[in-house]
């Protein structure tokens, strides 16, 4: 059940992406330079963001703020309502910026933005990222050239395509009957447990990854599969696919090289999880889709 009114973070996005725009080369440096058009710095692809009287938000800056700044590359991420063209920039030295605010890490920022902004935002993130790691043709191996307002590179010499990789992933919380597994990483701080997770393998069904991962993941048989949303997740490139599980019984068996431990918990218990009054646990927060899967499963 895909809805328009997807609860995730970093979806439905205020701007109109206005593909065609992206090859109009005169346009785009035209409004680049408009003084109206907003623009974002990045610095390591950490998104420049301002603190006004203890609120943050993102540092946009004027048109031609590029130029000022010596942008490395620009991407055009749309317009707004009023047909404000909106891009980010990419900058090598973040000393020029000091006293008008900072470069932070969009994971540790996600909670205090603004869903608009986080909208705005993640495709910023994750086309530098990718372009950071993809300067050179994956067919001959010659530096590759950004085309179509950042969304594309070209090989200048075997004339390859090449466009921003998107992750699949498949995020699934297995239910039984009245009881939820969620499972928990070495890694993550004390008490915190969350939905399984795992990428789409080529050849793969979502449903079918879903099966796959949580046998894999916790030894159960998933009986029956329900999509509930999903999340274009900048961290660095993936789509989170977000699904209810159903499975055969209560007996896991936790592959202890992918998770820590598991645990059934109550439908109480998940509205205590949402609810941040967990006596001994607590889950993602609502930016994460997990934290999503588990509200819409502890309400039902
Ligand atoms: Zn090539």
């Amino acid at each position: 059940m895909l809805k328009p009114d997807n609860p995730n973070a970093f979806t439905r996005s205020p701007l109109d992406r206005a593909g065609l725009k992206r090859r109009d080369t005169a346009w785009l440096e035209g409004a680049l330079n408009a003084g109206e058009s907003r623009l974002l710095p990045f610095y390591q692809h950490r998104p420049f963001v301002m603190d006004e009287g203890g609120v943050v938000a993102p540092g946009w800056l004027n048109g031609g703020a590029h130029k000022h700044f010596g942008a490395k590359k620009t991407l055009f991420l749309g317009l707004d309502a009023a047909g404000v063209a909106y891009f980010a920039f990419e900058v090598a030295d973040e000393a020029q910026f000091e006293g008008l605010g900072r470069f932070d890490d969009l994971r540790a920022l996600g909670p205090r933005l603004s869903r608009d902004d986080l909208a705005n935002i993640g495709p910023a993130k994750s086309v530098f990222e990718w372009h950071a790691k993809n300067g050179f043709c994956a067919n001959c191996g010659v530096e590759s050239l950004i085309a179509e307002g950042g969304w594309r590179r070209d090989c200048p010499s075997c004339k390859t395509e090449h466009y921003p990789r998107v992750d699949p992933v498949c995020i699934m919380v297995p239910t039984f009957g009245d009881k939820v597994l969620l499972g928990r990483q070495k890694a993550w701080p004390r008490g915190m447990h969350s939905a399984l997770a795992g990428f789409i393998e080529p050849g793969e069904a979502i449903e079918e990854a879903v099966a796959r991962e949580t046998l894999e993941e916790a030894g159960l048989v998933v009986r029956e599969v329900r999509m509930h949303s999903t999340q274009p997740w900048p961290f660095p490139h993936s789509l989170m696919i977000g699904v209810l599980c159903e499975v055969e019984n209560d007996r896991e068996t936790v592959d202890t090289t992918e998770l820590e431990s598991a645990r059934w918990f109550t439908r109480e218990e998940a509205r205590q999880l949402i609810a941040g009054k967990h006596a001994e646990c607590w889950a993602p927060p609502p930016f994460a889709i997990a934290h999503q899967l588990l509200k819409t499963w502890a309400a039902e």
